[in-house]
């Protein structure tokens, strides 16, 4: 059986993927699991082994399997599209690689948890959008957007739009980007989210609605993330 895994994307960029990969490569760590960790190619970002990079946090969170630049094996420097942050370094985005990067995974790892870059229609390479890459991996998505108002537009718009493509949804994840203000009542960031979760979930039905908080370095109990990734 091929080894399963789960595709994490954003409804944009920056909105808290790399931590909610992250939290469910450490629950199913915790679960006795072996963990790949895949990033096909990352922008912002020195280096693989950089502090704070996004690849570095997903190996930290996977106990240090293989190599950082297994993990990531395409990195360019500039916080702009990786096309582009290739072209301002006189390199360009290897399309074969991006694919290929996965194999190393595969024999290695129980699963594996990959994160896009930028949103499900962000161009990673010259002729490759994420959602590219997740026709040809076919794991079934977590679609992340950030814990703030507009989040039942925004995850509506991705959710339809990965099932336009064929693309079976695993799970939406919230995730608090920021620290919680001290505020309370119907304005507050804490009330938007709980009533945005609920919205989803009503729209949603049969796909699990789940609250990321700020700094949590696992998912709340209550998804079989195994599970998600195979059934
Ligand atoms: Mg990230």
């Amino acid at each position: 059986m091929p080894t399963p895994g789960l595709f994490v994307v954003g409804t944009d960029t920056d909105v808290g993927k790399t931590q909610v990969a992250a939290a469910i490569v450490r629950s199913l760590r915790a679960a006795g699991r072996r963990v790949g960790v895949y990033k096909p190619v990352a922008s912002g970002c020195g280096a693989a082994t950089a502090q704070g990079s996004d690849p570095r946090m997903l190996w930290d969170a996977a106990g240090r399997p293989l190599e950082p630049a297994d993990v990531c094996p395409q990195t360019f420097a500039a916080a702009i599209a990786p096309v582009a942050a290739a072209r301002a370094e006189g390199r360009r985005v290897d399309e074969g690689l991006l694919r290929t990067g996965l194999d190393r995974w595969r024999t290695v790892s129980d699963l594996v948890i990959i994160e896009g870059a930028g949103g499900l229609f962000s161009p990673v390479g010259e002729s490759t959008l994420v959602v590219d890459l997740a026709r040809e991996f076919s794991f079934p998505l977590v679609i992340v957007d950030a814990a703030r108002l507009g989040a039942v537009g925004r995850t509506l718009v991705t959710v339809r739009a990965a099932r336009a493509e064929g693309l079976r949804v695993a799970a939406v994840v919230l995730s608090h980007t920021v620290p919680l203000s001290p505020e309370t009542g119907p304005t507050s960031t804490t009330a938007i989210v709980r009533e945005a979760a609920a919205d989803l979930t009503r729209h949603l039905a049969t796909i699990p609605v789940v609250i990321l908080g700020h700094g949590d370095s696992r998912m709340p109990a209550g998804i079989d993330w195994e599970q998600a990734a195979t059934g």
